[in-house]
């Protein structure tokens, strides 16, 4: 067991208790009870003062690749198995640290991200709750090349189920389509529809048999539009979504967009990172894609939390989705600290365990040095502990 004394709580991600400060009692890897600040237990364990620091849930990165070491997509087809295995591991490490306690990988080389989940599973190695896709499934397309080894090919309702049935096989814990052309796919659209209505059909089909769903990469509205219909779960960037899309999304509680803002600002901080090609695209469309995902925050869309930002970036950058959801798009505070937990959970169908800080969920806390409901700039700061499932990991 174990008791965090004075902890300063948020009431919009906290649960069945109202007053702002409390002392919260772990047993295993739940939390079992949040009281008063200064309650007995009645139990003899180990006390930590979080001397009214802030308590939050621990986050989600809802869209990551955690084999992906660097922006150039080239250095990644020189790395073998083990290698890729090894740095997976060490971005899970980097994850944790930064307080993200739940990490969905969106497509990753060599099983490396199910082998991660399972080692962290069986405890063989320290890192995030691992949710994982397995390789991506593509139509034929121009740019594939450039992700070679991240995607596997196939067209039309046949191929597209025998792929997502051989990722299941592999352990996938859901499915990962390409609906859309990619920014970063030399020679590909980005926002082009390249998957059909019954592509996506076949894919959402294969995946509820096995109780789970299909995320789906998608730039353009087109796309965006046919997932919705087909029930895709996720839509992955969602980056121009119009108003009959945002309305389509209203109220919907089956899918969902998950935002990638972090990704798509980092080429701006820092230009080298990409070729100019493809920086060229981005910038021409950064400004009508940050507008179309405020419209989508404006209508009050439930939006998930996603980076996907290589590892090199995510290291040199804590907080960096927090940074860019304020900068560019003006999110309030508190809708960006629910985004990165409560939504998320929700999204990814883990709220009976996860998301905000209950008795009877996991105890996956993390403790901010500040108050990101007043200053969401604290999230870049290191923070003062993670625990996951109970365990002190920072
Ligand atoms: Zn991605």
């Amino acid at each position: 067991m174990l008791i965090l004394r004075n902890c300063r709580l948020i009431k919009e991600l906290t649960e069945d208790y109202s007053k702002q400060y409390a002392d919260i009692l772990i047993d295993g890897k739940y939390i079992i009870a949040i009281n008063d600040v200064g309650t007995d237990f009645k139990v003899q364990c180990e006390e930590i003062n979080i001397c009214n620091k802030t308590v939050i849930p621990g986050l989600f990165d809802l869209h990551a690749h955690i084999d992906c070491r660097s922006l150039d997509p080239s250095r990644m087809h020189l790395k073998g198995a083990g290698t890729t295995a090894f740095e997976a591991y060490e971005c899970g490490r980097e994850y944790l640290r930064q307080g993200y306690t739940t990490v969905r990988d969106c497509g990753c080389r060599f099983n490396a991200a199910i082998a991660l989940r399972d080692a962290i599973n069986e405890g063989i190695v320290q890192g995030p709750r691992m949710i994982a896709s397995g390789l991506i499934i593509t139509p034929t397309e121009r740019g594939n090349s450039t992700f070679e080894t991240l995607y596997v090919e196939a067209d039309g309702p046949e191929e597209v189920r025998k792929a997502c049935r051989q990722e299941l096989q592999k352990g996938a814990d859901f499915i990962k389509v390409m609906g859309t052309g990619a920014f970063y796919n030399v020679g590909g659209v980005p926002g082009e529809t390249i998957s059909s209505l019954e592509e996506f059909e076949a894919a959402v089909k294969v995946a509820e048999m096995k109780n789970t769903y299909v995320a789906a990469h998608c730039h353009g509205t087109g796309a965006i539009k046919l997932a919705i219909n087909a029930g895709i779960r996720t839509i992955e960037h969602g980056s121009f979504i119009d108003d009959v899309g945002i309305s389509m999304l209203k109220g919907n509680d089956n899918c969902f967009i998950i935002p990638t803002l972090s990704i798509f600002m980092v080429t701006n901080d820092d230009p080298s990172l990409i070729p100019n090609q493809i920086l060229d695209t981005i910038k021409s469309l950064k400004e009508a894609m940050t507008n179309c995902i405020i419209n989508a925050y404006k209508a009050g869309l439930k939006l998930g939390w996603g980076t996907d930002i290589d590892f090199e970036n995510l290291k040199k950058r804590p907080g960096y989705e927090f940074i860019v959801r304020k900068k560019i798009l003006d999110f309030d505070n508190i809708d960006m600290l629910l985004q990165a937990t409560k939504y998320s959970a929700e999204i990814v169908r883990l709220n009976d365990r996860l998301g905000t800080v209950k008795a009877g969920k996991y105890a996956d806390l993390i403790v901010i040095d500040g108050n990101p409901d007043d200053n969401i700039f604290v999230m870049e700061k290191d923070l003062i502990h993670v625990l996951k499932e109970g365990n002190l990991i920072y």
